[in-house]
């Protein structure tokens, strides 16, 4: 295989949205070392699969990727595994599987190109490295958005270390980027035609820095600054930690209209006693006091959470303790797993797992509160009056999908807007998971 016949990738990213970010700064990378992408995994010479080690599903699901990824002719494009599998599997995965070339850790993705020489000399390369120097600086600048809608990472890796997760040992220790960076590239992704950034992180609201003019800042201080860019007309942020909840990005919520009343802050439990064997360092009280502060300034903030039910020992009270968070909070809509026990993190040797049937009980019930709370705050919203930012087709002839400010889902049908355009509806109709509007008129595109 010489340099030349690598034309086409394809980039597969599973699990969370730092991925997606990943994956899109990959793609950015191999389309300046003059690849494009291609439609699927059929078409291309180098696929990438960006992969998950949060739960042990999202680890299988990439082993059973790979192998489908053999042509019919016996042939495979040259795989490439990146993210957090590839960094806590190493060298197991291409002797799992022998098929894969790449193997490159989440820290280490922007030595992608000079990886690919090595595995077209035929010798299977690997990058695990958490290298000092940032892969941001390493990475081509943001160009034209294929999306109205961008991610932007600040802050990644963890130091929190709860006792379920892999995140610290595959993302590394935490880290903020700097101001300066963040603002340029919010900036680039606003002139390639971004109108919402949301700011990502494993613990997003972490983020710390010194601005331009040395002062230092905490999250509320960068998304100010970013509310001051002519075009960008809303902005996220995610995932938040209870413990970084500063009074100041609660009081940037009442401030800035760009900030989207939206707040996704898992708790995991409602049992202070499971929350401690987590070593979540906060109680289900200090989470609900911090929802009372934030609905004090933005009494209409869409409330979104993480949960984890089946953790070792957790018992029918203290998973009834869960519930209760669950009616106390009131969410708009949230995420829920089975305990997945990890390798290499204290609880997965912790005595007194859960049975799997009891943990599947568990999940519906929760999942059966959670979904009627989603489906009662999407049905309050009926006949009101909103602004939807169009991000994607529907299905239908002239049916367009934008998003309002709490992250819902509308369908809309008008053949004269485009994706892009941020536009006034009424909410007409609401379902579980969607909302159904028509159209008031255009505000901006
Ligand atoms: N930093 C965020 C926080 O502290 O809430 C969460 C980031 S983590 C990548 C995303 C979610 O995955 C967690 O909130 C948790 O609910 C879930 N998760 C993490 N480890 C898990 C495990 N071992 N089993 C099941 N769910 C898990
Ligand atoms: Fe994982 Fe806890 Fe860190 Fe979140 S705070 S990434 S759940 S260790």
């Amino acid at each position: 295989m010489t340099q030349s016949d690598l034309k086409k990738f394809h980039i597969k990213s599973f699990g969370c949205q730092m991925n997606v970010y990943d994956g899109e700064r990959m793609s950015e990378l191999l389309v300046d070392q003059g690849m494009s992408a291609a439609k699927d995994g059929e078409e291309a010479d180098l696929v990438v699969l960006n992969t998950c080690h949060i739960r042990e599903k999202a680890v299988d699901k990439v082993y059973s990727d790979i192998g489908r990824l053999r042509r019919k002719d016996g042939t495979s494009p040259m795989i490439a595994v990146a993210g957090c599998v590839a960094q806590a599997e190493g060298k197991e995965i291409s002797r799992r599987a022998p098929t894969v070339d790449i193997v490159v850790g989440p820290q280490a993705y922007h030595r992608l190109p000079e990886l690919m020489e090595v595995a077209k000399s035929g010798k299977k390369a690997l990058d695990t490295d958490m290298p000092a120097v940032s892969k941001f600086d390493a990475l081509p600048s943001r160009g034209k958005q294929a999306r109205p809608t961008a991610f932007l990472t600040v802050q990644e890796g963890c130091d929190k270390f709860c006792t379920y997760c892999v995140v610290p040992y595959t993302r590394g220790a935490e880290i903020s980027r700097p101001w300066t960076d963040l603002v340029d590239e919010a900036k680039a992704l606003v002139d390639g035609g971004a109108c919402e950034i949301t700011l990502l992180g494993q613990n997003v609201n972490a983020w710390s820095g010194a601005d331009d003019k040395g002062q230092q800042q905490g999250l509320d201080g960068l998304i100010r600054a970013l509310d001051r860019i002519p075009g960008l007309k809303r902005i996220r942020y995610m995932t938040s930690h209870p413990n970084d909840m500063t009074d100041g990005l609660i009081a940037a919520h009442g401030d800035l209209a760009t900030l989207m009343p939206f707040l996704h802050l898992p708790v995991q439990s409602g049992s202070d006693r499971m929350l401690k064997a987590m070593n979540r360092s906060h109680s289900a009280r200090s989470y609900l006091d911090i929802l009372d502060k934030m609905r004090k300034v933005r009494p209409d903030i869409a409330l979104s959470g993480d949960f984890i039910v089946g953790f070792p020992g957790e018992t029918d009270q203290d998973f009834e303790e869960t519930l209760e968070i669950v009616r106390a909070a009131n969410y708009s809509q949230a995420f829920s797993f089975k305990y997945s026990p990890r390798p290499g993190t204290p609880a997965a040797g912790m005595d007194e797992q859960i049975a799997p049937e009891v943990m599947d009980e568990r999940l519906q019930r929760l999942q059966a509160l959670l979904n009627e709370q989603q489906y009662a705050f999407n049905q309050q919203t009926v006949g009101r009056t909103t602004d939807i930012l169009l991000e994607r087709k529907g299905k239908l002839d002239g049916q367009l999908i934008g998003k309002t400010p709490w992250l819902q889902s509308v369908h809309i049908i008008s053949p004269d807007l485009e994706i892009g355009d941020l536009v006034e509806i009424d909410v007409t109709q609401a379902g579980p998971n969607s909302l159904t509007g028509q159209i008031r008129e255009r505000l901006a595109a």
